[in-house]
């Protein structure tokens, strides 16, 4: 079968699309659509034509791996194919079920009738993407089901379900089952009942007050989307719709799109979107290694990490064992469990019944032999290497043979805690982030000797979990606390220079960080930075750093937790307060270590902070501890809050130039004589060779 395939039901001919696995709308698949609606048009016992995909997918929409290559522009586009359609002399019915998504929604859009199965998904993501429909939605949905709805579902991006549109004229048939049959006894009713040829852009928009509608949703895109032009575009374009002919509105709409292709947000949210699909490749690991089956879980610890973890595997089904010291230490540990689910459940996310469902799936335990028979274990406790040795010779002398052995350690070196075993190649690193049920990076540290096969079912099981997997060498923090730790470096530096916490965060912030340095720390917690600085000073005495991070834990200043950190906290309240304090303190430290305070420019602090994470992170790929530069990409967006709107450190790196970042680095080597700032061999060569780090 080709990409389409047509038969031939008495009077209907029943194109369907056929190009696994959401019928994307490549070229060639455009192509294909055309020539069978010509064949279908050109034979004579044919009164109506039904296009359908599969059970999965009406259409994913556009084949976006062709964005911004040739054959994206190469005729025929999907605006022709959908002209083509609507054009057409004899009836076209979309028959939708599945995902109807994008693209594929417009081009169902574009047809006389559609059909769909009450369960069929339609969207118009564009939005994710940087982008705004550009092949009739924005012109042709508000036609159907109204402005103000149009607006919202082009704005939110996600999808709905079919039957939500049951008011509107968008659908004429809903079914429950059987499409493609109830979809001929329908198209066979057309043909006798001698139906018009129905077109949407026919329909005249009535909207009296359309203008302070889209004038009061262009001043809420501004504060909730300021650096996303393609909000506003939506607005554009929709107006267009309402106010100009519909050929002159899709011109209009393609005009946008264009635009919107251009920009460097949406290149970089078209690649984080493929980054985030390619961390699950691993160079030398076939996709078809054999993986090991994990249908029990043990946890050791259930403190901070050790319950959110648990949750993970709760979540889909998975059983798991919690170990801990204490009985007392497993019921807080359970406990807190269970307000994690209690809150699920009274934001109406989740039901009394499922919460307990999963509970139920939580044994404890006090004892390590509990953990003879699980598939894999996970540790997470202190982070102290002597206690971690302990821990992994019992896991080692009680798990079954084959079972695979990991630790949740953020600092400490892999390969050492595989040597405590017997069997190192069983032993790897999934390094989850907090709180570990709701975030979604994992990473996964493949230690010297650990073999293929475990790696290949870590990744795959984080899937099962919900997680983004990216598997990383191992290295002191791995990728994403290796190159926060440079971030952090930076900014303490600032402080001594005349920068306050609160202007670091705000010009951070405003680059589009989620949160500043300062707030992150104080919401982690100021001694575990301090207990890692501690070890630095022995194991990097050379190493500099500001030591008033260190004066501020000397004072208990730990963060959130005590009340008052780089912030004041008032009780009961996470909102960071700037603390006349603190600033005094900084004051002083000045004062009595010779730093005369500057002004820094908002500038100044962005380029100081996000250049260290570029440097560190192009380090962590010249040395090979992961894999891709969209590796490191999607650790900082998914597990550091750094804008999808920039694509990542490297990808930001890419988009203002490898000259301009060497530049910027030389210039902070000169002035802080810091070797850190000598710009990677990496960024080096990859500018001698006009390469980008991304290669997009
Ligand atoms: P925690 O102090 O909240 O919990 C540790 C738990 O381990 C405690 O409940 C303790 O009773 C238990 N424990 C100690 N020794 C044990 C033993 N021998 N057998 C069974 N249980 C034992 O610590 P945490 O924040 O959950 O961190 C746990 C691990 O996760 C550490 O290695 C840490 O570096 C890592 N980690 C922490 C974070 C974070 O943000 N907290 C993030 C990623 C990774």
């Amino acid at each position: 079968m080709g990409l389409t395939q047509i038969e031939l039901s008495n009077r209907v001919a029943l194109i369907t699309m056929n190009h696994p696995p959401v019928n994307g709308l490549g070229y060639a698949l455009r192509v294909s659509i055309i020539e069978r609606i010509q064949e279908a048009l050109q034979n004579d016992s044919i009164g109506a034509i039904i296009i359908t995909g599969s059970e999965k997918a009406f259409s994913g929409g556009a084949d976006i791996k062709e964005f911004g290559t040739v054959k994206a522009l190469t005729e025929p586009h999907l605006q022709s194919v959908i002209r083509v359609i609507e054009n057409s002399t004899k009836p076209i019915i979309a028959a939708i079920q599945g995902v109807c998504m994008g693209g594929g929604f417009e081009l169902a859009l574009g047809c006389h009738y559609r059909v769909a199965l009450t369960s069929a998904s339609l969207a118009l993501p564009e939005i994710k993407l940087g982008l705004i429909p550009g092949a009739g939605g924005t012109q042709r949905l508000p036609r159907v089901i109204g402005v103000e709805k149009s607006l919202n579902f082009i704005l939110s991006g996600d999808p709905l379900p079919a039957i939500a549109f049951k008011d509107s004229p968008l659908i004429d048939a809903f079914y429950e089952s059987h499409l493609i049959h109830s979809a001929i006894q329908f198209a066979e009713q057309l043909i006798d009942e001698k139906k018009p040829l129905k077109k949407i852009r026919d329909i005249r928009i009535d909207y009296p007050n359309f203008e302070s509608f889209l004038q009061f949703s262009r001043n809420t895109v501004k504060t909730v989307a300021a650096p996303y032009p393609a909000a506003l575009k939506v607005i554009d374009a929709i107006s267009a719709a309402i106010t100009l002919p519909f050929e002159k509105g899709i011109t209009k709409e393609r005009e946008f799109f264009l635009d919107l292709m251009n920009t460097s947000v949406s290149r970089a949210m078209r690649y984080a979107f493929f980054a985030q699909r390619g961390t699950a490749k691993i160079a030398d690991i076939p996709p078809d290694t054999p993986i090991r089956e994990i249908k029990k879980v043990g946890i050791v610890g259930a403190g901070t990490m050790g319950g959110g973890i648990a949750m993970n595997f709760v979540n889909v089904g998975i059983p798991v064992i919690l170990l801990e010291t204490s009985q007392d230490k497993l019921d807080k540990g359970l406990s807190t469990i269970q307000t994690n689910y209690q809150n699920t459940v009274k934001k109406g996310k989740l039901t009394a019944e499922k919460m307990q469902a999963r509970l139920n799936l939580i044994q404890l335990s006090l004892n390590y032999s509990d953990l003879q028979d699980v598939d894999l274990v996970i540790e997470a406790v202190f982070e102290e290497i002597g206690i971690k040795e302990i821990v992994f010779k019992q896991l080692d002398s009680v798990v079954k043979p084959g079972a695979i052995l990991a630790t949740n350690t953020s600092t400490l070196d892999v390969n050492t805690i595989a040597n405590f075993t017997n069997r190192p190649q069983d032993v790897i690193g999934m390094h989850f982030f907090s709180p570990a049920n709701v975030m979604q990076l994992l990473e996964v540290v493949r230690g010297d000797k650990t073999s293929n096969d475990v790696i290949a079912t870590v990744m795959k099981l984080a899937q099962k979990i919900k997680k983004t997997p990216v598997v990383c060498r191992v290295c002191d923090g791995f990728i994403g606390n290796r190159m926060v730790e440079q971030y952090l470096r930076m900014a303490g530096f600032l402080l001594e220079q005349g920068a306050t916490p609160w202007q670091i965060d705000k010009a951070l912030e405003d680059f589009g960080m989620v949160m500043g340095p300062f707030r992150m720390s104080d919401l982690a917690g100021n001694d575990i930075g301090w207990a890692i600085r501690k070890r630095r000073a022995i194991e990097q005495p050379q190493l500099k750093y500001s030591k008033f991070a260190d004066v501020i834990c000397e004072a208990g200043r730990f963060g959130q937790k005590t009340g008052k950190g780089w912030y004041a906290y008032e009780k009961g309240n996470r909102k960071p307060l700037p603390d006349s304090e603190l600033e005094n303190m900084l004051i002083q430290f000045r004062a009595d270590h010779g730093f005369k305070a500057r002004k820094i420019s908002n500038d100044e602090i962005v380029q100081f902070c996000i250049f260290a994470l570029i440097n560190e992170g192009v380090r962590i790929l010249e040395e090979g501890i992961s894999q891709r530069a969209s590796d490191i990409d999607i650790v900082y967006l998914t597990g550091y809050g750094f804008p999808v709107y920039r694509g990542g450190p490297l990808k930001y790196a890419d988009e203002i130039g490898l000259f301009q970042v060497i530049q910027v680095c030389n210039k902070f080597y000169q002035s802080t004589n810091d070797d850190f700032w000598k710009p990677a061999q990496l960024l080096l060569d990859c500018l001698a060779q006009t390469k980008s780090l991304t290669g997009s």
